[in-house]
């Protein structure tokens, strides 16, 4: 790995809307992963700085929290529009940090942006129920009010489209938010707080601490952070989840993901080998909705992997902002581990149809590449097959009938996507009620809900018991407050020690 520093930038805190001017006690390095070269340095909080900014988030909170709901979606409109005009410079941040190509880069921001554009309709969200006389005279009203403060800790991934899963929902509920952005790509966050400040959001109730562990232990810990969404790989996500709930907070902490699509015999095998490569490579297979597992019915899996190789061989790989289709892997420590996969996939006696590592790559000498990998007849013991390998990929198990591929994909660990292809309604049907994953495609590889539905997965891919976004998303954000109200006319109620009876 090349640890060239030319021009690496400072990458800092934003303390409400200003950047941090202390002296970090320790810093990372940031890469362009397309070339190897170290392109930022990234402040890391300390414990003291993260209870520093709660401290100031609460403050902004209490205020922002009573700021009224049309003020507040002038604010988000405002965003909204913001980051419309400022998504192609967003996406370069992301492609020079993460790695991945910029349309797909550009795509990840304009998933975001469908968050913003659901929180702008907050006023409608948080309306209460009202329901007159319950008893004589008696009223009960429900409201939805914010928690405080409230943080986000985001994987590499998704640099600005996992935060916003949250962020625009917590602030236009009336929540203050700390985000903590992975350390590997910080510099899209950075960039959508500013945009945030320049929206109208005051001061404090939007603040970016980087950092590793420290810095999340630290939020985890404070008892003035009352929620916390977490977005990462799965033993990190239980850790959170379990510390966070340990200290009294709400948590979501959704993990990572064993995707598998099956392919009957009846698909269109030109759709299910696009849709397997799409799924399989996009962003260097480092999606928690990638296809990582192809479960193919026996009768077609020679005509199906004999397609996919096929349009394997098209992908260009190399620097993402240069029009390949795909881009490197995000650190050269990442690259290494996926490489000891393939090797582990052939030790495994699995087919290696392509063998990435062998690829020609169009970029930076020192880039972290890996081409796109095809196993094919993979055993379910396999690594290949039963770990989240987070790289470009792609398992191929064959299995005799319908059946067997459902209780396979019921036996994973993970719950988080899946996908059907078949042009029989009845088979597609009868996968939608038994497959047990959170989200279900049906000859669509990548099912991520739209911004007003909500988006998180089943067994270990959540801890917790709230998905991102929608409904779900607001409610995650507000606490529900009951209220019995009798507004006393000239007759008055008279003692009555009993618990309260409808009248
Ligand atoms: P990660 O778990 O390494 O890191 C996620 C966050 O946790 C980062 O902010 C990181 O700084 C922090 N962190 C890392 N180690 C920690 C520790 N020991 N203690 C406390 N905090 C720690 O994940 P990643 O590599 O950044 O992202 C990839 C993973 O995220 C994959 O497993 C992927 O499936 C998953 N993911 C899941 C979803 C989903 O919706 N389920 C979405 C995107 C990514």
């Amino acid at each position: 790995m090349s640890t060239a520093t030319v021009n690496a930038t400072r990458i800092t805190h934003l303390v409400g809307h200003t950047p941090w001017e202390g002296q970090a006690e320790r810093t990372s390095e940031v890469f362009n992963p397309a070339t190897g070269e170290v392109t930022g340095i990234l402040d890391l909080a300390s414990k003291e700085l993260v209870d520093e900014v709660v401290a100031r988030a609460d403050v902004a909170a209490k205020e922002w929290g009573q700021t009224s709901l049309t003020k507040r979606v002038q604010v988000l409109f405002a965003f909204r529009e913001l980051l419309n005009n400022n998504k192609e410079r967003i996406a370069e941040l992301i492609t020079a940090e993460h790695g991945k190509v910029t349309s797909d880069a550009l795509g990840e921001v304009t998933r975001g942006l469908e968050v913003a554009e659901f929180a702008c309709g907050i006023p409608h969200l948080l309306k209460g129920g009202f329901s007159e006389n319950v008893s004589t005279k008696v009223d009960i009203y429900s409201m939805l009010q914010p928690l405080g403060v409230v943080g986000v800790i985001s994987p590499f991934n998704f640099p600005a489209m996992v935060p916003m899963w949250f962020v625009p929902i917590a602030v236009a509920c009336g929540n203050a938010v700390i985000i903590k952005p992975s350390e590997k790509d910080p510099s899209a966050v950075n960039a959508v707080a500013e945009l945030w400040k320049e929206a109208g959001l005051p001061d404090g109730v939007m603040n970016v601490v980087h950092g590793d562990k420290e810095a999340v232990d630290a939020l985890l810990d404070n008892r003035t952070v009352k929620a916390i969404s977490f977005v990462g790989s799965t033993p990190i996500a239980k850790y959170v989840y379990e510390r966070g709930t340990a200290n009294g907070k709400r948590v979501q902490a959704l993990g990572g993901a064993k995707n598998h699509m099956l392919v009957l015999p009846d698909a269109d095998l030109d759709l299910a080998a696009d849709a397997a490569v799409n799924a399989g490579f996009g962003s260097a297979g480092e999606r928690c909705m990638a296809i990582s597992a192809l479960v193919a019915v026996d009768s077609i899996a020679d005509e199906l992997v004999a397609k996919i190789k096929e349009r394997m061989a098209t992908l260009k790989t190399g620097d993402g902002s240069t029009g390949c289709d795909m881009g490197p892997i995000v650190t050269g420590q990442a690259r290494d581990r996926i490489t000891g996969y393939i090797e582990a996939g052939v030790q495994a006696g699995a087919e290696l149809v392509v063998d990435g590592r062998e690829a020609e790559f169009h970029g930076g000498e020192n880039g972290f590449f890996v081409g796109p990998t095809l196993f094919d007849k993979v055993r379910t013991e396999a690594s290949i097959y039963t770990d989240e390998i987070f790289g470009p990929v792609l398992s191929v198990v064959r299995v005799a009938s319908y059946d067997e591929g459902l209780e396979l994909i019921n036996s994973s660990a993970y719950g988080n996507g899946t996908a059907i292809f078949t042009n029989d309604g009845g088979a597609a049907r009868r996968f939608q009620n038994e497959v047990e994953v959170g989200m279900v495609g049906i000859n669509v590889p990548i099912p991520v809900p739209m911004a007003y539905f909500s988006f998180g997965g089943w067994k270990d891919s959540l801890f917790g018991d709230s998905h991102a976004h929608g409904m779900e998303g607001v409610h995650f954000y507000t606490r529900t407050k009951a209220v019995t109200a009798r507004w006393l006319d000239p007759s008055h109620g008279g003692l009555n020690l009993g618990f309260p009876q409808n009248a």
